[in-house]
């Protein structure tokens, strides 16, 4: 299936795009899939058994509490990896973990950062650290497809993206796979709320909002909400405005965006102060450096 192609030829109903992230900005899933499924297939993969306590330190930072939050997990992997490499905490345990020279290379070669293209780079170059990580992926993915059901959207959201769509085209902008977005929202019957439901086999958030804009609707008539930077740079990216689903205040987010930012956006009211606060807010809540630094 050809998600670009798809994406691209969305059809445009209405003056204003909406692009959704999916992953602690609809549903609280964040903590479940990192604590849960991530970081345990990450020490188990990259040997880290040893200081597995720091492992889960620097994987928790680097995915929820940090600027990298929200991070596509190649790149995660490859900046845990990094840190933990720089703690020293992990010498002293006889650990000396480092990113990896040929995923790097791919990372900077690929823009669709997702298992099929992975598969593809293992079959063709063979490569250890490669395969490593593909495991690691793959684990992942059966983690969360075992252990993530029931992990309802937060409070508020159903209400938001009913009113948004009575005027806006709609997609889910995720770094998921796709398969396990189509099952986070149906589940939970969101699906019908949005036109298209783009993961990382589509390529990355800015791609999806520049595919589906393609030329079509005014900068500031595209609105990316999401709860991690990366979702901002998307934004910035297209030029679009972007309301943040504050870390750690999720629900009271979603209340300010049913309550004002929601009207401000389709009443051309939102850029400006407004978006500078929600911007601020935002920025207070993800630190740049770890506390072990
Ligand atoms: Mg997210």
């Amino acid at each position: 299936m050809d998600f670009v192609a798809q994406l691209k030829n969305l059809p445009r109903k209405h003056d204003f795009l909406v692009g959704y992230d999916s992953d602690g900005c609809i549903f609280d899933t964040m903590e479940i899939k990192h604590k849960e499924c991530f970081c345990p297939a990450f020490i188990k993969h990259f040997q880290l058994q040893a200081a597995s306590k720091y492992a889960r330190e620097v994987w928790l930072f680097v995915n929820l509490y940090s600027k990298t939050r929200g991070l596509n997990r190649y790149p995660a992997l490859q900046r845990a990896l990094q840190l933990a490499g720089e703690w020293p905490v992990f010498a002293a345990r006889g650990l000396q973990p480092a990113p990896f020279a040929t995923l790097q290379a791919w990372i900077e070669s690929e823009s669709k950062l997702g298992i099929p293209a992975l598969q593809a780079k293992v079959a063709s170059s063979q490569d250890a650290d490669l395969a490593r990580a593909l495991a690691w992926s793959q684990e992942v993915d059966a983690r969360v497809k075992d252990m993530v059901y029931g992990v309802a959207p937060f409070p508020g959201v159903r209400e938001c993206l009913a009113e948004v769509r009575r005027q806006a085209d709609c997609i889910v902008v995720s770094q998921t796979p796709v398969e396990a977005l189509w099952r986070e929202w149906q589940e939970h019957n969101l699906d019908s709320l949005v036109d298209f439901i783009a993961g990382q086999e589509a390529g990355t958030k800015a791609e999806h909002l520049s595919l589906a804009n393609s030329g079509r609707y005014a900068p500031q008539n595209i609105l990316m909400i999401g709860d991690a930077l990366g979702d901002y740079k998307a934004a910035r990216a297209n030029a679009a405005l972007f309301f943040p689903i504050v870390p750690g205040a999720e629900e009271q987010s979603w209340q300010e965006f049913f309550a004002h930012g929601c009207s401000r956006f389709f009443s051309g009211t939102f850029a400006g102060a407004y978006q500078q606060e929600r911007l601020e807010e935002f920025e207070r809540a993800l630190p740049e450096k770890p506390n072990w630094q």
